[in-house]
């Protein structure tokens, strides 16, 4: 029988929503935790994908609280494992972790607790609770479930997989009647499938929420200069904010992390090739600072469970849109206005293409390769909505054809038939003998006389300056949208060559229409909306609330510099927004933000209504 959803007069359900509004501090279950928390509360496994941002550890954590003994929470990072655990406390939960950094009495002191009855959740690194110490420990511990964080780490084929988390199918076989919980934010079936199949969820309910993460607007821009681009992108809309720039190769993170730096704004390096000590100090200093921008190639990121990221740029295209969503996705968590910003251009399809034909892999695994980076040329490309297309990617369908956040639906493209352009491209890179890149194909249409023009002849051919009517910037886009498109294809022998394809022919013979996206001459424009009017879920502050904002900030900051954790770990900036608005002038009226549980309201309370009272003055 299908559980009945919570009723007013159901036990579970009221001691949920008791806790939910007392530790928490929160008035309402989002999506579909409500439903997760009471089906594990009742002792029941499921796996539950949910989009980052979306609320996983409240299914978890709460059910923990619900069910007699200690719930244990298997996770891969040990940064990830300390912020929540400092967070617990802080709401007064009975929370420890057991991970490699702790002294031998350490560890001792929080196996007593644990054996004792006295912690409610516990925070386990994988090959720490495989061992046989501690699941000797365990069998002698209540426990009151198994919630399996980041559970994509055991697939295989997936991006993140850890060995270690193979030997977690070893909690099926030993504990099979304590609850186990999976999460995971990667969406894809297969996935699903194998996290199912190694941790023995086979038949377990699976709870699917929309991938949709309508407060962070999506823009893909034409690349020209991209530190350049990425300066003037900070500067005009993130001035003071967090950010995470993700960049193929070290060599580059370091050169644009100089060259922020050099601008005013303070970033920082992260990338496999730095002292594990430097990393872990950049890492630290991303999370417990305000507006720390930090520069990384893809080795940064899970596990960072930093709320108020706000925008995560990518100065070079990632391999397919799993890697891009889920790197995007690492923005605005707290549910604020954030953006997703990424520079492409056609060298950026010519390098991933390189890097597949000269990967070792089989040729299975590049078809497939091939296949998911022009998924994600064609969402760089589309004129459409580019939400639409996402959630399409993963098999959603939206209720809506356009979401009014994203650039194209900002400022929609306008679609012209470029057939001829197109002709005239492709003709160019036929009589010049389909060996020369972009490059040496614009300047031909545009009738330079190169040093290679000459020398090849090619200020002969009819197609010698036959393309007047656009500006090398122009062409780019054509060249763009015509690989994009699959009329031509970057040579895998010879680099950087364009050739044709089999489509090309009817092209050029005028049976296929092509249409285009109209690209204005000279610079492209920037997307004209300013900060302020980002979309998000949570309402925004007026001019009027900013001092007071501001003066939470460095009383934040304050405080959680003199306690020694994130800033965030105090409170969200969603709350710092509730209290600014609203202006609370009691305990009583503090206890009804968001965010604010009651152990903040005991910590905290008090000084927070002295610096509401010093901000009104
Ligand atoms: P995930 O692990 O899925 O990425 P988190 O559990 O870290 O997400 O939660 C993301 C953010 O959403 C946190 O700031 C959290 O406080 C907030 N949040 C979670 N559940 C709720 C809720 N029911 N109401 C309001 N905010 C919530
Ligand atoms: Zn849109």
């Amino acid at each position: 029988m299908k559980p009945a959803p919570f009723a007013a007069d159901d036990e579970l359900g009221t001691r949920a929503h008791a806790l939910l509004g007392s530790v928490f501090g929160l008035p309402s279950f989002r999506g579909s935790q409500e439903q997760i928390v009471r089906h594990v509360a009742s002792g029941n496994h499921c796996l539950v994908l949910m989009p980052t941002g979306g609320g996983k550890s409240l299914c978890y954590q709460l059910p923990a609280l619900l069910r007699d003994g200690c719930g244990i929470v298997v996770s891969p990072l040990i940064a990830l494992m300390r912020d929540q655990v400092a967070g617990l406390l802080e709401a007064g939960v009975r929370a420890a972790a057991l991970n490699s950094t702790l002294a031998p009495w350490e560890a001792d002191e929080i196996e007593q607790q644990l054996v004792s009855g006295e912690l409610d959740l516990l925070y386990v690194a994988p090959e720490r609770l495989l061992t046989p110490r501690t699941l000797a420990l365990l069998a002698r511990a209540k426990i009151a479930l198994f919630a399996i964080d980041e559970a994509h780490c055991v697939s295989q084929w997936g991006h993140d997989f850890r060995p270690e988390y193979v030997g977690l199918s070893a909690i099926a076989e030993k504990f099979p009647n304590v609850p186990r919980i999976a999460l995971t934010a990667t969406a894809d079936s297969l996935t699903r499938r194998e996290i199912a199949e190694r941790l023995g969820l086979g038949d377990a309910r699976c709870f699917v929420s929309s991938f949709d993460r309508p407060n962070i607007r999506y823009a893909i821009v034409d690349k020209r200069n991209g530190p350049a681009q990425l300066e003037a992108f900070i500067r005009d809309r993130h001035m003071g904010e967090s950010g995470v720039v993700y960049c193929l190769s070290r060599a580059k993170v370091e050169a644009v992390a100089t060259s922020l730096v050099k601008a005013g704004i303070p970033a920082l390096p992260y990338h496999a090739g730095l002292d594990a000590n430097v990393r872990a100090r950049h890492q630290d200093r991303f999370i417990n600072e305000d507006g720390v921008v930090i520069v990384a190639t893809i080795a940064f990121g899970m596990g960072i469970d930093k709320p108020d990221v706000r925008f995560v740029a990518h100065l070079d295209l990632p391999k397919s849109i799993e890697a891009y969503y889920q790197e995007t996705g690492r923005a605005g968590r707290d549910g604020k206005p954030s953006e997703a910003w990424m520079l492409y251009g056609l060298a950026d399809i010519v390098q991933q293409r390189r890097m597949i034909d000269e990967s070792t892999g089989s040729d299975a695994f590049k078809r497939v390769s091939l296949g998911k980076l022009d998924a994600l040329v064609g969402l760089a490309e589309t004129a459409g909505c580019r939400r639409t297309r996402l959630l399409g990617y993963f098999g959603e369908t939206p209720s809506f054809e356009r979401c009014g956040n994203c650039d194209n639906c900002l400022q929609p493209p306008q679609l012209i038939d470029g057939s001829v352009a197109a002709q005239k491209l492709l003709s160019c890179a036929y009589r010049t003998g389909q060996r020369f890149g972009a490059q040496h194909l614009i300047d031909v249409l545009l009738g330079r006389l190169t040093e290679r023009a000459t020398e090849f002849g090619h200020d002969k051919l009819s197609v010698f300056g036959i393309g007047r009517e656009f500006d090398e910037k122009q062409w780019r886009s054509v060249i763009r949208q015509l690989v994009a498109s699959g009329h031509l294809v970057p040579d895998s022998e010879a680099f950087g060559a364009l050739k044709l394809t089999e489509t090309s022919r009817a092209v050029l013979k005028g049976e296929t229409k092509v249409m285009l996206r109209e690209q204005p001459a000279g610079r492209a424009p920037r997307v004209k909306s300013r900060r302020g009017d980002l979309v998000g879920a949570a309402p925004q502050l007026s001019n009027g609330d900013q001092p007071l904002f501001a003066a939470l900030k460095a009383w934040r900051a304050e405080t959680a510099k003199s306690r020694g954790v994130p800033a965030y770990v105090v409170l969200h900036d969603a709350t710092l927004d509730g209290i600014a608005m609203t202006k609370p002038r009691s305990l009583d009226q503090l206890r009804g933000i968001p965010g604010i549980g009651d152990k903040k309201l005991e910590h905290y309370g008090r000084e927070l209504l002295a610096v509401i009272e010093a901000a009104q003055r």
